[in-house]
């Protein structure tokens, strides 16, 4: 039989498109995300400093649409170009976009699913409430909850995230999920009274940066501010992965400053953020991962590329593999 009644594990790209794939369809789909709010790495940071908010699009910087699918995503969402006509973003930030495709979908925020229980036709999802649960600490009990029977549940999380959870349940999908390698991207935010004398964006080898944009030259945002948005390069993160966010962001922001080649004016924001999963190396090779007699899998961007469009194209086999199409 059809599954009806899908949970889905995150509510980034690929859960949304996976979600409005299956509900199209008829069947009654409930989301479970650990965040505050649904989009993932289509994220945007906002910092307020004296009254003025700053914002930054600190996960995906840009869109790129190969197929027709996510063209027509972009183009529901009202993407502007940006820095040239064949990438995309969406205005005034990337996390808007997500904001869309939510609309209408039955998620749960601030659910941070930790085990799949019961069996096939009738699984369990226990999670804690992530709002009530110091990240590292061990979850107090009366932050445990528990939803279902589900008769599949789809893992639309980062592949790494996605094995702990199948170990129990689905041993052979988790050992599959165990040769797809996902790089961290250490990203630095800084935000500056006066203008840098650099391009809009940069794309960088062989040093700690990898990519440095002027995030407030994009459409839609506060051109009269000077935020810039730089990830180092996957060998430099890897190689500070454990430090604290203060030292990693005072070391990007020295490394801009050599990019500059001159002093760099006062910081008003200056913050780092750790993706320990930022973008896949070695993907699964496949469009998702699903195994239809147990009613389980995963999907995601690492399973075919890493960008956004990957994401949305793994969502929508998955929901494919699900129906059994
Ligand atoms: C720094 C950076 C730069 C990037 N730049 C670009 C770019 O320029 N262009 C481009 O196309 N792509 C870019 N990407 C990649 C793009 O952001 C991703 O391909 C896409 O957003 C992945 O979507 P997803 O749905 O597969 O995963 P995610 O966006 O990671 O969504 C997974 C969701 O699952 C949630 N979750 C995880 N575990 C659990 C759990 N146990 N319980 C509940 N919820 C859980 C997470 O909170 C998250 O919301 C970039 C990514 C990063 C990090």
């Amino acid at each position: 039989m059809v599954p009806q009644n899908i949970a889905i594990v995150g509510a980034g790209l690929a859960g949304m498109a996976c979600a409005k794939t299956l509900e199209a369809h008829g069947a009654r789909v409930r989301l479970f995300e650990k965040s505050r709010r649904p989009g993932g790495r289509m994220a945007t940071r906002r910092v307020e400093v004296d009254g003025v908010t700053h914002a930054f699009d600190h996960g995906a910087q840009y869109l790129t649409a190969r197929g027709a699918h996510f063209a027509a995503v972009l183009e529901v969402t009202k993407s502007m170009n940006w820095p040239d006509e064949k990438r995309w973003v969406g205005q005034p930030n990337m996390a808007i976009i997500c904001r869309g495709l939510a609309d209408g979908l039955d998620i749960t925020v601030n659910r941070h699913v930790v085990e799949i229980t019961g069996s096939p036709g009738a699984w369990m999802l226990r999670h804690h409430d992530s709002a009530l649960v110091t990240p590292g600490a061990p979850s107090p009990d009366a932050a445990t909850a528990e939803d279902g029977p589900f008769d599949a549940v789809a893992l639309a999380i980062p592949s790494p995230q996605a094995i702990p959870l199948l170990a129990g349940p689905a041993p052979h999908l988790a050992h599959v999920l165990e040769g797809v390698v996902m790089a961290p991207c250490w990203t630095l935010m800084v935000a500056f009274p006066t203008r840098l004398p650099l391009q809009d964006t940069l794309r960088l080898t062989g040093g700690p940066i990898g990519w440095a944009a002027r995030d407030s030259s994009k459409p839609g945002r506060n051109a009269q501010q000077e935020n810039w948005v730089v990830q180092a390069s996957p060998a430099w993160t890897r190689e500070h992965l454990e430090r604290r966010p203060a030292e990693v962001a005072l070391l990007l922001r020295d490394a801009l400053e050599k990019l500059v080649g001159q002093p760099l004016p006062p910081t008003l924001v200056c913050l780092a953020h750790r993706w320990r999963y930022a973008l896949v190396e070695k993907p699964l090779g496949a469009p998702c991962l699903w195994d239809p007699a147990l009613g389980l899998g995963a999907g995601g961007d690492w399973a075919i590329d890493a960008r956004a469009e990957a994401a949305v194209d793994s969502g929508a086999a998955m929901a494919a593999a699900i129906r059994r199409e």
